[in-house]
């Protein structure tokens, strides 16, 4: 697999996750992607990305300003 933006290699790494939602700021810590090693573009792959989306969903209802958390202890 190479990447769309440069045709660069990708090798699997863990991020941070951030999404900014204005009222609430989630940080989801040590997700495993795949980094672009030339423009750091990164991918999620399908089953991770879909957990991503659920947690934030879960989250943006707390109503609290800032939720760090961390995949690994999430997804088990
Ligand atoms: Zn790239």
């Amino acid at each position: 697999m190479k990447c769309f933006m440069c045709n660069g290699d990708f090798i699997e790494k863990d991020v941070n996750y951030v999404v900014d939602l204005e009222k609430t700021i989630i940080i989801i810590k040590s997700v495993p992607a795949r980094v672009c090693t030339q423009c750091g573009e990164k991918f999620f792959d399908d089953v991770v990305a879909r957990s991503l989306e659920k947690m934030v969903n879960q989250f943006k209802e707390l109503n609290t300003e800032i939720v760090i958390v961390n995949y690994k202890e999430k997804v088990a």
